[in-house]
């Protein structure tokens, strides 16, 4: 697999259609990556019913217009994904969620459809090494081709979500939660996007950067412009650069570690060439980090740390999410999307068992009302980040 990226600045989605052409021409054209009579599924990003101008998902206005040129091929491209972990995977979850998000819109305006099938099929990869085994959504296990269109977020769990973790919303619905469960560690769980992503192996990466999203993503922060489409057939190689425009120290990105452990490339931001831009013209060192960002106090995130340390001083080191009540509405999007149980409805608001949480904060990133704080001890900002 090829480890370049490809970056063209982008400061308004009003102008994406001639960037994102000038982002394909350098990638060698449409025709590279969609061909006559193929299905092409989209996999954007919709984590959860959200407008487009939160940032908390891919932006319309370029899944419109990857549609038009992957259609100009010949090719039948299709808008799909299976939405965050509190969401039930079913035909009125999705109509909500895309028409919030502009998809209906996009669909339209490209003359395409968008996915209501929400049936899963069981799929067998032989080279993983964690999970070979994984249900995924029927258009994608369908499609001949996958074309990632993610977006740049920060995320409270794994440090940053891009090309890589957004291939994880090929799980159908309730089925996320539970790899949280079993794979109550980010180093894990991080494994597990690896192997995901190698069976997934999209033909071509898309980030929207127009507008990212900075702090508690990625459900809750902020929209950053940065003005940026990114483009990639190797998610990992777009993840590496991606981490660097945002300022994210690579120790804390579970994903990079992950893969330097096990020998992928490219993990380090040498072993990747960028062609569109300099690397020093595009950085945003001031992007606000997840306040959540593994603060390991100098040890080793390693097996050590995280089943035996990062347990015994659970509320010392860990960011606890916690229910602010007076926004709470109850619609229990956070206890379905809960892998342990640990919240459940008292007095007709949501509540955390603290000692049950694995702080994996999937709650916070699906509650659509940003009704779910993150708390830290004074320990934790006495000690800051390692
Ligand atoms: S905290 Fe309240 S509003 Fe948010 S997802 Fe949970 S039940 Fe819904
Ligand atoms: S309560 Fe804890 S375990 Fe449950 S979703 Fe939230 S962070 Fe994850």
């Amino acid at each position: 697999m090829e480890n370049k990226v490809y970056i063209v600045t982008c400061n308004d989605y009003a102008e994406i259609q001639a960037k994102l052409t000038s982002l394909m021409d350098l990638m060698g054209g449409m025709q590279r990556f969609a061909h006559s009579g193929e299905k092409i599924v989209l996999k954007v990003n919709l984590l959860r019913e959200a407008r487009p101008d939160t940032a908390v998902t891919t932006h319309p206005t370029l899944v419109a217009a990857v549609a038009r040129m992957a259609k100009e091929t010949g090719a039948t491209p299709i808008i799909a994904d299976s939405p965050g972990g509190g969401y039930r995977y079913n035909a009125k979850s999705l109509d909500k969620i895309y028409r919030t998000c502009g998809m209906h819109r996009a669909a339209r305006e490209a003359g395409i459809e968008v996915n209501w099938d929400t049936t899963a099929r069981p799929v067998s990869y032989a080279e993983g090494q964690l999970t070979k085994h994984f249900d995924i959504i029927t258009p994608v296990y369908e499609a001949q081709g996958v074309f990632n269109l993610c977006k740049m977020k920060t995320h409270v769990f794994t440090g940053m979500t891009g090309a890589v973790k957004n291939i994880f919303g090929v799980i159908p619905g309730l089925t996320k939660p539970g790899y949280h469960a079993k794979l109550n560690d980010v180093q894990r769980f991080a494994g597990m996007l690896l192997d995901l992503a190698g069976y997934v192996s999209p033909r071509l990466t898309i980030m929207d950067a127009v507008v990212a999203m900075e702090g508690d993503g990625p459900g809750a922060g902020e929209p950053r412009t940065v003005g940026l489409l990114l483009g990639s057939t190797n998610p990992l190689a777009l993840d590496v650069v991606a981490g660097e425009i945002m300022n994210l120290d690579r120790t804390r990105n579970p994903i990079l570690v992950e893969a330097e452990q096990r020998a992928l490339t490219p993990s380090r931001i040498e072993d990747v060439e960028i062609i569109g831009v300099d690397l020093a013209d595009v950085r945003v060192p001031d992007f606000k980090q997840p306040q959540t960002s593994a603060r390991r106090f100098g040890l080793d995130p390693g097996p050590l740390y995280q089943r035996m340390i990062e347990p015994m001083f659970k509320n010392a080191f860990t960011v606890r999410p916690k229910v602010m009540w007076h926004r709470c509405i109850a619609c229990g999007t956070c206890i379905k999307g809960c892998p342990v149980e640990a919240i459940s409805f008292v007095k007709e608001r949501a509540s955390i068992d603290d000692d049950k949480c694995i702080r994996c904060y999937c709650c916070h990133e699906v509650c659509p009302e940003e009704a779910i704080g993150l708390y830290s001890s004074w320990l934790y900002r006495l000690i800051g980040p390692a």
